[in-house]
């Protein structure tokens, strides 16, 4: 038996996809924005009901370019419980990412922590929807508005989701999104960002094209971060298979949700908001009253070949190119180095069947055991 390992990622019947590549053949233009890119960026706008998408290569270009079209300077408020891509996109814009703490429930940023951070240098907030939960949007329009700072959102693990107003990926100025291979929805590598209006999105479009204005003019450092067309026909595909693979995960998340309720020590890591979740991850925390360590139930769980991951562990706080910053400092964020040390996130993909689920409980169930044969 393979691996059970903590996401692997969804592909259609290869049948689907040649069409698209005979058609790419036939036309003979690869990238540049050509009629797949097109087409890909209507249907994700359709079907995230979004008003703009500017598609990427990557989620990374895609945050370097969000930073630069905001034009932030100075400070730009952030999460440690988050991948390292987007403190990285604020390193590469020359700009310095204070970390605030997280909210214990939500493991999202804390709008009150994020209030405290605010001094005369920040031009920008960068939250991040850390496994598709909505951050406490309300709050941090709130703060925005009063301190007049830009919103960035970080929305990679939030494809699909929505809250009571529609899609998450419409609150601040911008939210950008990952279609790596290990994301809900992939295109191998892949990214976007969504924005408001017309003018923001040429924008963001010429940056990722060396800042091209047009033939003569280019009017600013922008990176290649265009998506080329085999990417964007797979997006195509894989997008009429995504309402299957998130119900597929929402009935992985039911059932573990269902089987460790009862463990005592594990918290099943709840939604926080959403009328719709996409269930890309199914994070849990690892309690003092459970009887063994977060270390020691990943292990148990790798010796059984069940690969969980420490997302987020170490906080990108604790990486060298951020560790001396004074915001860095465990004592300034003690939700968030607490949280690190607990968090394990169980295998959730399309390939699992319900006897891997039971199979991972089992092995959580008799690390809970543990205390009482010993
Ligand atoms: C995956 C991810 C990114 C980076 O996206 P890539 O497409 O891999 O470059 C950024 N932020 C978060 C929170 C992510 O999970």
């Amino acid at each position: 038996m393979p691996p059970l390992t903590v996401t692997q990622p969804h592909l259609p019947p290869l049948e689907e996809f040649i069409p698209y590549l005979e058609a790419i053949w036939d036309r003979r233009v690869l990238t540049n924005g050509g009629p797949m890119h097109q087409q890909l960026e209507a249907a994700l706008c359709a079907y995230l009901g979004v008003p703009h998408i500017s598609l990427f290569a990557n989620g990374t270009a895609a945050l370097l370019t969000a930073v630069q079209a905001l034009e932030l300077s100075g400070e730009v408020i952030t999460t440690p419980f988050s991948f390292v891509a987007g403190a990285h996109a604020l390193l590469w814009n020359g700009l310095t990412p204070v970390f605030a703490d997280i909210d214990p429930e939500t493991l999202n940023l804390d709008p009150a922590r994020i209030e405290a951070a605010v001094t005369e240098r920040t031009t920008g907030i960068m939250p991040v929807h850390c496994y598709g939960n909505p951050c406490d949007l309300a709050a941090i329009e709130r703060i925005a508005r009063a301190r007049g700072l830009r919103v960035l959102y970080d929305a990679a693990h939030a494809f699909g989701v929505t809250v009571p107003d529609g899609s998450v990926l419409t609150a601040g100025d911008l939210s950008v999104l990952s279609f790596h291979a290990t994301k809900v929805f992939n295109t191998f590598e892949g990214g976007a960002i969504v924005s408001h209006d017309a003018a923001t999105k040429q924008r963001i479009d010429q940056l990722k094209n060396f800042g091209i204005v047009d033939e003569t003019t280019v009017d600013a450092a922008g990176l290649n971060g265009k998506m080329s067309e085999v990417n964007a026909a797979f997006g195509l595909v894989q997008l009429q298979h995504i309402d299957a693979a998130i119900a597929r995960r929402a009935q992985i998340d039911a059932h573990y949700r269902a089987l460790l309720a009862e463990v005592p020590g594990i918290t099943c890591v709840p939604p926080s908001g959403q009328t719709r979740s996409n269930h890309s991850y199914f994070p849990i925390l690892v309690g003092s009253e459970y009887p063994v360590s977060r270390n020691a139930l990943y292990t148990a769980l790798k010796g059984q070949d069940i690969l969980s991951r420490r997302y987020f562990h170490p906080l990108i706080s604790h990486f060298p190119m951020y560790r001396a910053l004074p915001s860095a400092a465990p004592r300034n964020l003690p939700v968030a180095t607490r949280v690190a040390e607990q968090v394990l996130c169980l295998p959730i993909h399309t390939g699992m069947c319900d006897a891997d689920v039971e199979r991972v409980v089992t092995i959580v169930r008799e690390g809970a055991a543990c205390a009482a044969h010993s």
